[in-house]
């Protein structure tokens, strides 16, 4: 088969690596850090920093097409890719490495973020909680994951005292919202788009705990209007591939909080109770196939991830036939760290 190159060596990786071989794929993993976890399961690797020309071309060379698994994936080196299309296009990474472009983007196109504005200094934020008011949340414009490189602000007085990093930032105001959820779609090569089912989405510290499939029904409620905006989003990037976007579900309707132009850890679930998997839709998209059925394969699914290191009960997991156990083979446990997940299957 052909070769399918992959752009960041993480569980995402890995996890497309894996859907990649099952249809007769080969992969090719490049990335900056010595050890991957997504290269562990793939042909190739090439370690070499993202500026690296020469290696970057090398890589392309040996691959039909390139993919990422990372969005801060810097854009300006990939022009050393030439010719190896590169799914999605950099458009998309652009568009959604930059927090404040992401927000302008989905509101010229129809969609609702929290009220922001670009902050670049002390007195900016100041007049940014002026107009948006407090509590906020002051993040990154680029670069943050799992809540890195966020500060929540109750009131002024909280701003005052920030020691404020030198890197473009970011004023939101406070989300009161009742649920999160993310729209997950696949658009293919011909434009077709396929939605997966909407996890209801359960944070902890910033970071994904619960996805749980079905939805409950006040949820489900916003999700046509979500859909119609991912749909826009997907369409104005010419976007191949699966595609992303976190929402806030409010009384006044679907909030758009982020998009994440890749497959997502809030579709995890899809590998087991979804007829073809995220991975799987997407390996399809970038290599110009039919994409397959994205119907639900059980009555309903919950996904845990596991984090840092707790300690697990694994005989207990595995004796239970509705679990399936994923773990990434990370060596060290981190606090923070995804570990790997746990897909329920609720099957009756
Ligand atoms: P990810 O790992 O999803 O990329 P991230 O670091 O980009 O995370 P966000 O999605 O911006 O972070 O925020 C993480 C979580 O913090 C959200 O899922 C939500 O629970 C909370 N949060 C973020 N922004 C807001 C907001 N404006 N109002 C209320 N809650 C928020
Ligand atoms: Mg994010
Ligand atoms: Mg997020």
């Amino acid at each position: 088969g052909e070769t399918i190159g992959i752009l960041g060596g993480g569980q995402l990786g890995r996890m497309i690596a894996m859907a990649a071989a099952q249809l007769g794929y080969r992969c090719h993993v490049y990335a900056p850090e010595a050890d991957s976890i997504a290269a562990d399961v793939c042909a190739a690797f090439t370690c070499a920093a993202w500026d690296d020309a020469e290696a970057m071309a090398k890589f392309a060379a040996d691959c039909a097409v390139v993919t990422y698994e990372f969005e801060n994936v810097p854009v300006g080196p990939l022009a050393a890719l030439g010719d190896t299309p590169l799914l999605a296009h950099a458009r998309a990474l652009e568009t959604a490495q930059d927090r404040l472009n992401e927000k302008r983007f989905v509101t010229d196109l129809g969609g609702t973020p929290a009220p922001f504005a670009p902050v670049d200094s002390a007195e900016d934020l100041a007049q940014a909680i002026a107009a948006i008011g407090a509590p906020g949340i002051l993040k990154t414009r680029r670069d943050g994951y799992d809540g890195k490189g966020q500060w929540r602000i109750m009131t002024p007085a909280d701003a005052a005292a920030l020691d404020l990093p030198a890197t473009p930032l970011i004023y939101e105001g406070f989300v009161t919202f009742f649920a999160e959820f993310s729209v997950i779609l696949c658009r293919g090569a011909d434009g077709e788009v396929r939605f997966f089912d909407s996890a209801h989405n359960v944070h902890e510290g910033g970071i994904l705990a619960l996805s749980t499939v079905p939805a409950p029904a006040d949820l489900l409620e916003q999700v046509p209007a979500a859909r119609e905006l991912a749909t826009k989003v997907a369409d104005a990037l010419d976007y191949v591939g699966v595609l992303t976007l976190e929402f806030f579900a409010t009384k006044d309707g679907p909030v758009f909080n982020e998009m994440a132009p890749r497959v997502h850890n809030s579709g995890h679930w899809t590998i087991e109770g979804s007829v073809t998997s995220q991975f799987e839709n997407h390996v399809r998209a970038i290599c110009g196939l039919p994409l397959g059925d994205t119907g639900l394969a059980a009555k309903g699914v919950e996904m845990r991830n596991l984090i840092g290191d707790e300690a697990h009960d694994w005989p207990t997991i595995l004796a239970d036939p509705a679990n399936h156990l994923h773990l990434y083979g990370k060596a060290a446990a981190r606090p923070g760290r995804k570990m790997g997940h746990v897909t329920r299957l609720i099957l009756s």
